[in-house]
């Protein structure tokens, strides 16, 4: 089809950013920091290769994931540990904070909530940035891996991907059937995974992850949380998903729990302040 006359000129028109953020709540990195500096290491789980574990983090409290072995991806879920309905939203932190998350950015939860479960405090792969695909680290835009996709594309069964074994963890934690868990089960953080997407089609890419043994993320928990960490079926993500040919490791998760003096001036964010009306007669 023939493009208009003045294409050109609409294509020129400068982008405007959909959620500035400077009247977003920020973190107080500097009493992070200062709590962390004097924190105990109070708990300590594996998510085995090609499986996952879930986890518990109280709030004011410090969980870190490692990359022990060998590069491998992770696909992190969260709930509110006293109401699983509130959940992260992938979708909202991304317009919130970008495609992929670094320090000082936050994992929020769904609506109605919306509020800031996790704070990123620390990540060894940083230094990373953009590259020259355009693939950056720890990506909101992925879903993650998980059968119902890999059958509509290959028509194979596979039991290990990540949302799969997300729901085993979560149904074994919360004491659910694998049908509820599964619906529990929602769009992750992809922790040390390396994606972006493809400048001439948009499409979703993935490429091997630069994390080594020793590498780790850590976050600040806002609230009281249930998490579960998928060590995802496709390894380091270099090549496929969704299949044991990959090269796969475990992943180590540590909590860590801050003397509370140092946070005696902290307050877990409130839910969000919305009346929730939605212009209905009341
Ligand atoms: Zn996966």
């Amino acid at each position: 089809m023939r493009p208009p006359d003045d294409a050109d000129t609409r294509r020129a028109i400068a982008p405007v950013i959909c959620y500035p953020t400077e009247t977003l709540p920020r973190p107080d990195l500097a009493l992070y920091a200062a709590a962390r500096a004097g924190a105990e290491k109070t708990g300590e789980w594996i998510a085995p290769p090609r499986d996952a574990v879930a986890f518990e983090v109280a709030a004011g409290e410090f969980f870190r994931i490692t990359c022990t072995d060998g590069p491998q991806v992770g696909d992190l879920n969260l709930w509110n540990r006293h109401d699983l309905q509130e959940r992260f939203y992938s979708g909202k932190t991304r317009a919130l904070h970008g495609s992929h998350l670094g320090i000082g950015d936050r994992m929020w939860s769904g609506f109605p909530h919306l509020r800031p479960m996790a704070t990123v405090v620390a990540d060894t792969l940083g230094w990373y940035g953009t590259d020259a695909f355009g693939g950056r680290v720890h990506d909101v835009i992925g879903t993650r891996c998980d059968p119902h996709t890999h059958h509509l594309l290959s028509g194979e069964e596979y039991h290990h991907c990540c949302h799969s074994n997300l729901t085993r963890a979560l149904a074994g934690a919360a004491g659910l059937d694998a049908e509820t868990a599964a619906g529990m089960v929602h769009d992750v953080l992809n922790v040390f995974m390396c994606t972006g997407f493809t400048r001439d089609t948009g499409q979703y890419f993935m490429k091997a992850s630069p994390v080594r043994p020793g590498d780790h993320i850590e976050f600040f928990s806002e609230i009281d949380l249930l998490g579960a960490l998928s060590a995802c079926p496709g390894g380091d993500c270099g090549a496929e998903h969704s299949s044991d040919a990959a090269a796969c490791h475990p992943l180590k998760i540590e909590v860590f729990r801050p003397d509370p003096k140092a946070l005696a001036d902290w307050q877990s964010p409130e839910r969000n302040g919305y009346s929730g009306g939605h212009g209905l007669p009341g």
